[in-house]
């Protein structure tokens, strides 16, 4: 008795859904740890972490008993003017685990808005300062939300043709893979050359909605280090890359130069409630510091610094540090490696990376068999009770943390069934 799912289509409009090709949904009732339960019973292995949220689990105890105990105390209060613990709390604890050079933090709500916020802090930041840059530099096949301004800096437009006239200015560079490193240095130097760049905005290291490409840290840190040179504001778009999921707790640390501003949601709020974050150095900050208030960030959502995300937050912070999580990040990034060396040589795997607990592999697939295998791929990974989003012909493991080494197994053998089976 299909009841929740058969309701839905009656008045729900589902994201990234064309509702004609795709009309079914399944209604989950529950859920816990790594695994989903739907309205009939069937379990499914969260093996993506509900789009990289929950990585410390599904309905973590801990995190639910902190939520539930600052819902009595305090539910919600305006953010300008007022303040809270929960809040306070957050920004020291975010302190002890992001880059040394990060100073403030502002709240919003998603990760889209943490990137608008992280693009009108780059452009204000000059602005403010007399200087007339409005151009942004950002990665081809980037991902960093879907408001406008997000929208604008992202490279993956495929759907974006009725929005595209009215974009920011954005120049597009490729990302630097190692043996293309020269040339994507000169690309950007040609550019910021003109003294026209606000702001460099990039996913670290991976990008997540481009099939989780992974590329060059010390190209990478190239490129940030030509931005410094050129007063040009960088923005680390941490919001997949964040809390672990690289084997460090922001794939910023990867790389020696660091970002002026880092966005982050996701995982932040451990997939419990939404909220975002953009933090930024002193020196972004003071450029809004005026006796003029026109000066200032006008920018605010009204649920900003929500004060039971805020202890959500905190406690996905606190899991996130503690010997048992760092434990379990160990386990899964070593599990990975070893499905990897068994694997990466079936006739039907192109390639694979992995970094952290980020496992992906590119199919050996004919051009032509690309667009209804990636349903039939996902329909066979449902029916064997494992939740996996194969993007175009990339399959890709993100699952929490936490999830047990026989659940990894089941992800593992039935990735390795769909490829003798179905691809
Ligand atoms: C998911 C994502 C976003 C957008 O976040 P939303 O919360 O979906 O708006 C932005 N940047 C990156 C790198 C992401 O993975």
């Amino acid at each position: 008795m299909k009841n929740i799912s058969e309701r839905d289509k009656k008045h729900l409009w589902h994201p990234l859904t064309q509702h004609k090709l795709h009309p079914d949904t399944i209604a989950i009732t529950r859920a816990k740890g790594a695994v989903l339960y739907d309205e009939d019973g069937k379990e499914y292995i969260d093996g993506i972490a509900s789009w990289y949220t929950c990585m410390y689990g599904h309905c973590n105890d801990y995190i639910v008993r902190k939520a539930h105990a600052r819902m009595q105390r305090l539910d919600q209060v305006v953010f300008s003017g007022f303040t809270h613990d929960a809040a306070v709390e957050l920004s020291e604890a975010l302190m002890g685990i992001l880059p040394g050079n990060q100073q403030k933090l502002f709240f919003s709500d998603n990760g889209s808005t943490a990137s608008d916020v992280a693009i009108k802090m780059a452009l204000q930041y000059h602005f403010n300062r007399g200087k007339k840059r409005n151009i942004l530099v950002a990665f081809e096949e980037g991902f960093h939300g879907d408001t406008f301004g997000a929208m604008s800096v992202s490279g993956l437009s495929v759907y974006n043709g009725p929005f595209e006239e009215f974009f920011l200015t954005v120049e597009r560079i490729p990302v630097p893979k190692g043996d293309n490193n020269g040339e994507v240095k000169n690309r950007l130097l040609e550019i910021v050359g003109k003294g026209n760049v606000a702001g460099f905005i990039y996913e670290p290291l991976v990008q997540g909605a481009a099939a989780m490409k992974m590329f060059d840290a010390e190209g990478l840190n190239a490129l940030i280090g030509i931005c410094k040179d050129n007063d040009v504001i960088t923005i680390a778009d941490e919001v997949m890359t964040g809390f672990g999921k690289t084997g460090r707790n922001f794939a910023s640390e990867y790389m020696a130069n660091k970002p002026d501003i880092i966005s982050m949601s996701k995982a932040l709020t451990a997939g419990m409630l939404p909220m975002a974050i953009t933090s930024c150095t002193q020196k972004v900050y003071d450029a809004f510091y005026s006796d003029d208030i026109s000066k200032g960030l006008f920018h605010g959502h009204t649920y900003s610094a929500n004060p039971v995300a805020c202890s959500v937050a905190l406690a996905g912070i606190e899991l996130l540090r503690s010997e048992e999580m760092q434990q379990h990040i160990e386990r899964v990034t070593a599990s990975h490696r070893e499905f990897d060396e068994k694997i990466r040589n079936h006739p039907k795997v192109a390639s694979t990376r992995q970094l952290g607990v980020i496992y992906a592999m590119d199919l050996n697939v004919q051009m032509e068999r690309y667009g209804n295998l990636r349903d039939k791929l996902f329909g066979f990974f449902m029916d064997n009770g494992v939740f996996l989003r194969p993007l175009g012909s990339t399959v890709y493991i993100l699952a929490p943390y936490v999830i047990s080494d026989a659940q990894l197994k089941t992800v593992y053998d039935t990735i390795e069934k769909a490829l003798n089976e179905v691809v």
